[in-house]
């Protein structure tokens, strides 16, 4: 049997911590599916097409990882798809709380779901990508946080302004 998991996260923009993750989690897995929420809470930065186009750019040399995008529940995503593992990046205890909740709510809807965590390099603990924004917004070069392709956008992004 093939072992499919999955990477659900906004992604707003992806981070070279994302990465590590995803790095990490393709060789645990045939495939990897990196999917990205449409969260209707948040006002995004990127809308879901240009994410889904700069993770695609940025994970071109990991063969076994897609990326979708996905309106809905993670684990009706799960579910469609066949996928009973969640992976979710822990960067530090304060991740802890919120990554525990989800994790016990999506057993607690659909039981055959397991969530793993896996800890990126140090050298990503302290990074998110609302850092990142933050940090493009004031005309920061965040080449160092983030793959070439995201770099690319954010200084486009916010030359235009
Ligand atoms: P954020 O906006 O916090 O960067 P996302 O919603 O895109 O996060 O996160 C998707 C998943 O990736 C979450 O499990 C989050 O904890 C994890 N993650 C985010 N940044 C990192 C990082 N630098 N290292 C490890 N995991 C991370």
């Amino acid at each position: 049997m093939k072992r499919h998991g999955m990477y659900p996260g906004s992604f707003d923009p992806i981070t070279k911590g994302h990465v590590d993750v995803i790095e990490r989690a393709a060789t645990m897995f045939d495939t990897l599916s990196v999917v990205i929420g449409v969260n209707s809470k948040k006002t995004p930065l990127f809308s879901v097409e240009e994410r889904q186009a700069m993770a695609q750019e940025s994970l071109l040399h990991v063969p076994n990882v897609q990326v979708v995008v996905h309106d809905g529940l993670i684990v009706d995503w799960a579910r469609l798809h066949g996928v009973h593992v969640i992976v979710r990046g822990l960067r530090a205890v304060t991740d802890f709380e919120y990554e525990f909740q989800i994790a016990l709510m999506n057993k607690k809807i659909e039981s055959s779901i397991d969530t793993i965590f896996l800890l990126p390099d140090e050298r990503y603990t302290y990074l998110n990508s609302s850092i990142v924004r933050e940090l493009g917004r004031y005309g920061q070069d965040v080449s160092e946080f983030v793959p070439f392709p995201v770099a690319q956008a954010m200084a486009n992004r916010f030359r235009k302004k």
